[in-house]
């Protein structure tokens, strides 16, 4: 199990020296360990080794894997999200970082409000306009947002995500960066409102990512290595990781 705490923390030390190169505070941005297609093992490791905030992709593997899981752990949800899994998610995660649409936001604005569950939503940006990548384009976010604020009673907008194109060279993802920061200004003054997290930054380019604002790094394959190819999530991760 040490075996995971050198990885933590020259990942942590990384963090830190992108923040101070940008002039920013190591402490302003946080680390979420992404925990996903591994077992609940490997997150009582990743505990004992001092990482708390987990990130997970789908809704029914965090299902079994939560309970399986050490209670101090706190789980994010960063993947595409159902309208059809949004009651399950607002009970299992405290924020939501891949809200893309009005369906969305109403599914999980009236899920909030029946359950009780408070998790701070983040809304997913397209900044680069790749076609495969899930979320909302930049033109459309100011309408989501305008939305949110006229309807949105349980839930709280505080960021918005976004993930870089696969790039091997981490520079090409800066751009990207730079223009969901803008974004989230802009909105800030349009709207008179404050969305203080940023979320981006990968295995690949979190410290780029760190130096152009980001208050949340979403890293797995730094610190848990190669994840274990699913093509059945739940299933194969249950017998990959021996723990049922
Ligand atoms: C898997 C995943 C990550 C982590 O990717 P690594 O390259 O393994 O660090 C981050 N964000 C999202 C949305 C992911 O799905």
């Amino acid at each position: 199990m040490n075996d995971l705490i050198p990885p933590y923390e020259s990942i942590l030390e990384r963090i830190a020296t992108a923040a101070k190169r940008s002039g920013r505070h190591p402490d302003d941005v946080t680390l979420i360990a992404v925990s996903k297609t591994h077992g609940a093992d490997v997150v009582r490791d990743a505990v004992a080794a001092g990482m708390t905030i987990f990130g997970e992709n789908k809704v029914q593997e965090a299902a079994w894997k939560i309970p399986l899981s050490p209670s101090c752990a706190r789980w994010q949800l960063i993947g595409h999200l159902q309208t059809n899994k949004a009651r399950q998610a607002v009970r299992l995660f405290e924020t939501i970082h891949s809200v893309d649409s009005v369906k969305l936001f109403d599914t999980l604005e009236q899920a909030a409000r029946q359950t009780g569950a408070r998790p701070e939503i983040y809304l997913e940006v397209n900044v680069s306009g790749e076609l495969t990548k899930f979320g909302l384009t930049p033109e459309k976010v100011p309408a989501l947002v305008e939305h949110i604020l006229e309807q949105g009673q349980a839930l709280t907008l505080t960021g918005l995500m976004t993930m870089a194109p696969f790039d091997p060279e981490p520079e090409h993802a800066r751009p990207h960066f730079a223009k969901l920061r803008a974004l989230r200004d802009q909105l800030e003054s349009q709207f008179g409102i404050a969305l203080p997290h940023l979320s981006m930054g990968m295995t690949g380019d979190f410290e780029v990512a760190v130096e152009e604002g980001a208050t949340d790094v979403r890293i797995g394959t730094a610190l848990f290595g190669a994840r274990p190819k699913m093509t059945r999530p739940t299933l194969d991760v249950d017998t990959t990781s021996g723990i049922l």
